[in-house]
């Protein structure tokens, strides 16, 4: 037995960043009316550090929120905010916080709409850290790189292969397609992919859920560029930092037809790999 007890995940400061930071995500969604105002619950947060596989655990009848610092210890503490954030999005807007409720959605409803569910959350995550704390797309990738290496499975499994490719085109289209002036923002695209037609023909099958409406569409996909995808899911260390959000974004834009930017290409060029 290690002494557990005594562990502690966050120091002082960063926990009281973290609640400063879950607090501003909540101004943020009621600002956007993602979440109304009147409906506010005020959670108490517990931060402990739990050797075991979970993130957040709510207690509905004492609307108290744990989240579990065990992963702080292998990542930055930027990316441990992105995860809590992610989960937040689950509690607060969703309102499928626990293991269980995510079980129950996969009965009622299949794998499908869990998929979509973890995309639609990854996705106003980024939109928060575009508007709020300046995160490009460069700037995304390279710092979500470390989810590849913390939560890295060692087979593929194909629901979270292509919950990883719905978020990746969601995000690209969102960061290079929508104004950067997060007050006109009124509608967005989410890609739900699935990856089976790629084995037979050049394409990836996904769903679109606009705004609007939903529909469904092709998008242009090789199987080379299938082959890289998994590796960047997979075998991220075997990319230098540049090389993995290079390849993501440049596969990305060529599914999305959209070219990519100069200042892009550049920033990219900017990282420092190590
Ligand atoms: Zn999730």
């Amino acid at each position: 037995m290690t002494e557990l007890a005594d562990k502690e995940g966050l120091t002082p400061e960063e926990k009281n960043a973290l609640l400063a930071r879950i607090n501003d995500f909540i101004q943020w969604l009621n600002e956007k009316s993602i979440i109304k105002e009147t409906n506010n619950i005020q959670h108490t947060f517990d931060l402990p550090w739990a050797d075991a596989d979970w993130i957040m655990k709510v207690d509905i009848r004492k609307n108290k929120v744990s989240f579990n610092t065990f992963i702080s210890d292998k990542c930055t503490f930027e990316y441990y905010e992105i995860v809590v954030l992610h989960e937040f999005f689950h509690l607060a807007v969703q309102k499928v916080p626990n293991k269980d409720d995510a079980t129950k959605i996969k009965d009622d409803f299949g794998a499908e709409l869990m998929k979509l569910i973890d995309i639609e959350a990854d996705f106003y995550v980024a939109l928060y850290l575009k508007e709020r704390c300046g995160y490009t797309l460069v700037k995304y990738w390279e710092r979500n790189r470390e989810g590849a290496i913390v939560f890295s499975d060692r087979w593929i499994r194909a629901k979270k292969f292509e919950r990883f490719l719905g978020t990746l085109l969601s995000i690209t289209k969102m960061f290079l397609v929508y104004p950067t002036d997060g007050s006109s923002f009124s509608a967005y695209d989410l890609y739900l992919p699935t990856v089976s037609p790629i084995y037979t023909e050049d394409s990836l099958h996904v769903l679109i859920i606009k705004k609007e409406h939903i529909y469904f569409e092709e998008i242009k996909a090789s199987y080379q560029d299938f082959i890289d995808l998994k590796k960047c899911y997979q075998d991220v260390k075997s990319f230098s930092i540049s090389g993995y959000v290079k390849t993501l974004i440049e596969i990305s834009c060529k599914a999305l037809n959209l070219e990519i930017p100069e200042k892009i290409i550049e920033e990219i060029n900017e990282i420092k790999s190590n």
